[in-house]
């Protein structure tokens, strides 16, 4: 099928070109984006529908680690971290410009804890097989401290030095996105699918979906309906049986970033177990630490979830417990919370069909297929078995997957300098436009290598519409920064309105809910609003 471009208007004219799509798919997280990449690699007309921006759920507030998961080696599940070491595998293989190898540490404090942990992780490793990331190795108490030069040498006996991978997540969702594109698919940001559409024996034929910046409501008929919706497949599993059972239990994860000097160190650091029982990780992203994460069941959801003073304090405290500086909540520079989809226990209804592995994939009898859970890591599987059980139900040709072996849009191994690592191959034509006029060489902040250049690129090739898409999931400063992204809001307002074609309400609009989304993203402000409300 005929490439796409990636941009709005070109993809909105295909909702009234296409009479009826193969799949369409509701959702454009990881799980959502991966289906529908697959579905169009596959050469089914495919249709993406996402509420927000790509990514803004779950998928941009992760971790950012391509793991087979060391937690779950411990638990046991072999199966599971197999599969997830494999998929790592197929990751940096196919997007080398995002997905790059992350040497860890883990600090021991007892004999034991370096006896256990290297053996672990030794078998870690060689469950990778042929997809190993590097040798699983001893190091003594100095070798810790040259690799981490900030840890907690109190009780040190050394520590065991292991491989990873570490990606930008919003980036990698958009390149899933633009690789769709280019293999004939049509996405959609800011389409919100508001019904189901069934015939008289009940079958799903398509949905009603409202685009959210013009209000039209559009009718869309589909052989097949993917729900990817994350922690939210429960309200679309609503629409087709208002009796159906919950899902997803979420819980809430939450990270805080702060500046370089609390690591001092390209290795990150991954605390196993917490004195609570909690796995810890601190970890150079962007020239910045991330650490994290909490893990508190919630039971309301929101798009912009915001963390718990109590799981600042838990980060920050644990985190003081490894590390020679104690970081405080003055020294967060941006915190952030994401739901986890985790699904709910299972229990066979008889109304839908479990085919279960770390994800749900459940077909209802309406032929509503229905993908959850499951890790960043394992989009690609979760799609490729998801497209599987689609084509299984209804009246599609079998082509094989393809995925394992595509790269992704921006495929390069050349790495870009300069902020430009996570364009891939797109670097060298961003910086063509950018010497086309000096004032899109301009940076937006003095702290940050972002320029004009890269909010034009946004709106022009990525289909960023607010000044959130660009600072929070093209660029990134939100997470690294919050207080940067607010000082660059109204430069970025004001280029995209030059670029968009709107005027000067639209620009202070753009800012003013920018400015007042980033301010939950501090965590000083977090802590005084919850002690004000008495949470
Ligand atoms: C704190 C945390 C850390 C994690 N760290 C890692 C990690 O390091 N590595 C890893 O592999 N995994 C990690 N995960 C797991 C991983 O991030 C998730 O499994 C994955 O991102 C889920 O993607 P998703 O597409 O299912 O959901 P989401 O990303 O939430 O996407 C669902 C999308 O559906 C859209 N939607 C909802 N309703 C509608 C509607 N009616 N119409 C249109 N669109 C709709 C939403 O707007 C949303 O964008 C982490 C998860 C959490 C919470």
């Amino acid at each position: 099928m005929a490439a796409i471009p990636f941009n709005r208007p070109a993809m909105l004219h295909q909702l009234s070109e296409v009479p009826k799509w193969d799949v369409v798919v509701i959702g454009g997280g990881s799980t959502g984006l991966g289906t529908a990449l697959d579905a169009a690699s596959r050469g089914y007309r495919t249709l993406l529908l996402e509420q927000s921006d790509f990514a803004k759920g779950t998928s941009s507030r992760s971790t950012k680690l391509v793991h087979g998961g060391v937690r779950y080696l411990a638990q046991g599940k072999i199966r599971l971290v197999f599969e997830a070491l494999r998929e790592r595998g197929l990751l940096l293989r196919n997007a080398p410009h995002l997905v790059t190898v992350q040497p860890f540490v883990i600090p021991c404090y007892s004999w034991w804890q370096l006896l256990f942990y290297g053996l672990g992780l030794t078998f870690y490793d060689l469950l990778s097989g042929r997809y190993s990331l590097g040798r699983t190795s001893w190091l003594n108490k100095k070798g810790v401290l040259r690799r981490i030069p900030t840890i907690q040498s109190n009780g040190l006996r050394g520590g065991i030095m292991y491989y990873d991978g570490q990606f930008d997540d919003a980036r990698l969702a958009l390149s899933i996105a633009q690789t769709c594109a280019k293999q004939g698919g049509t996405l959609l940001n800011y389409v919100k699918v508001i019904g189901l559409i069934k015939q008289a024996d009940g079958k799903v034929t398509g949905v009603k979906a409202q685009d959210v910046e013009s209000g039209q409501v559009y009718t869309l008929q589909a052989k097949a309906v993917v729900n990817a919706t994350g922690v939210y497949v429960d309200e679309i599993l609503q629409l087709d049986e208002p009796a159906q059972k919950p899902l997803v239990l979420p819980s809430q994860g939450v990270h805080v970033v702060l500046h370089s000097s609390f690591l001092q160190s390209d290795t990150a650091l991954m605390i196993p177990e917490t004195p609570d029982g909690r796995v810890l990780f601190a970890i150079p992203w962007q020239g910045h630490v991330m650490v994290g994460t909490t893990d508190t069941p919630l039971q309301t959801l929101s798009l912009e979830p915001v963390a718990l003073e109590a799981e600042l304090n838990f980060i920050l405290q644990t985190a003081g417990k490894y590390l020679h500086k104690k970081p405080t909540q003055h020294d967060v520079l941006s915190v952030f919370a994401g739901f986890r989809p985790l699904a709910a226990p299972t229990h066979e209804t008889g109304a839908t069909k479990e085919i279960s592995r770390s994800h749900k994939l459940l077909t209802a009898p309406s032929g509503l297929v229905t993908v959850t859970g499951g890790k960043w890591t394992t989009y690609r599987q979760m799609a490729e078995d998801t497209v599987n059980a689609v084509v299984k139900i209804v009246d599609l040709p079998a082509r094989p997957c393809v995925t394992h072996t595509l790269p992704l849009h921006g495929y390069t191994t050349n790495r870009y300098a300069n902020g430009l690592e996570g364009y891939g191959s797109d670097a060298a034509t961003l910086e063509t436009l950018a010497q086309t006029d000096p004032a899109l060489t301009e940076k937006l902040h003095e702290d940050f290598d972002c320029t004009v250049a890269q909010v034009v690129w946004a709106v022009r090739f990525e289909m960023a519409r607010t000044v959130e898409d660009v600072l929070a999931r093209r660029l990134r400063v939100l997470f690294l920064d919050a207080e940067a992204a607010m000082a660059m809001a109204p430069r970025v307002a004001s280029v995209m309105a030059a670029e968009l074609g709107y005027d000067k309400v639209w620009q202070e609009r753009q800012v003013t809910g920018f400015l007042a989304l980033a301010r939950q993203y501090l965590s000083v402000n977090i802590a005084r609003e919850q002690s004000l409300a008495g949470i």
